[in-house]
């Protein structure tokens, strides 16, 4: 079964729709994680990214990091989380984006150490969700302050009913999302692809 079916089957057998507007996936993706299945889905956006020449993989803390490090594992290229609060023992420049949490509705600021992303990168973003888009502007904001190169976005879940990823690609960027999902209306999974 592919990667794809996978997660499919996964959500139709676990994922709890928690409103119209949200899934609840904390069986494998966003409490307890399924290293199998992530490694697959870590082998699956180095497969469609391949050639790219990523040198970094980016994501925000903390239910990213699970599926960047499978995918940075599979490219072989370091990991770096955006850390949602900053550290006492962050030193030096620091790049910042803001983010709204479409889950836990409120604001903050989201933080890189300039020493891990610079000009000479380029990067693939990696989340667990796509909705509102909001992570991965925060997180383009930070690799436009690095002066890196953004190569694309990878993300497991989108919600294509929320209009993040058209409005990211209508910007032109390419984002690969696993599973689509179309509506959860009525406490249905409605797949799109
Ligand atoms: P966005 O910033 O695109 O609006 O939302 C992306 C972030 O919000 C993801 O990193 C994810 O953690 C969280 N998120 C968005 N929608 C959902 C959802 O339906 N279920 C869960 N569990 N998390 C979500």
């Amino acid at each position: 079964m592919s990667v794809v079916e996978l997660l499919k089957e996964k959500i139709r057998q676990e994922g709890r729709v928690i409103s119209d507007d949200i899934l609840k996936v904390d069986s494998f993706l966003n409490h307890q994680i399924d290293p199998i299945l992530m490694l697959k889905v870590g082998e699956e956006f180095a497969c469609r990214f391949a050639g790219s020449g990523i040198t970094k993989v980016l994501t925000v803390e903390a239910s990213g990091i699970a599926v960047a490090l499978m995918t940075g594992l599979c490219l072989k290229v370091p990991v770096v989380f955006a850390k949602k609060k900053q550290p006492s023992t962050m030193e030096g420049d620091t790049y910042c984006g803001r983010v709204r949490s479409f889950t836990k509705e409120e604001v903050i600021d989201i933080v890189v150490a300039g020493s891990y992303l610079g000009p000479e990168d380029r990067v693939l973003i990696i989340d667990d969700f796509l909705a509102s888009g909001e992570a991965a502007r925060g997180l383009l904001k930070i690799i436009d302050q690095a002066g890196a190169t953004l190569v694309g976005i990878g993300t497991v879940i989108e919600k294509v009913f929320q209009s993040g990823g058209e409005t990211l690609r209508e910007q032109g960027i390419r984002v690969e999302s696993l599973v689509q999902i179309g509506s959860l209306a009525g406490g249905q999974v409605e797949f799109l692809n």
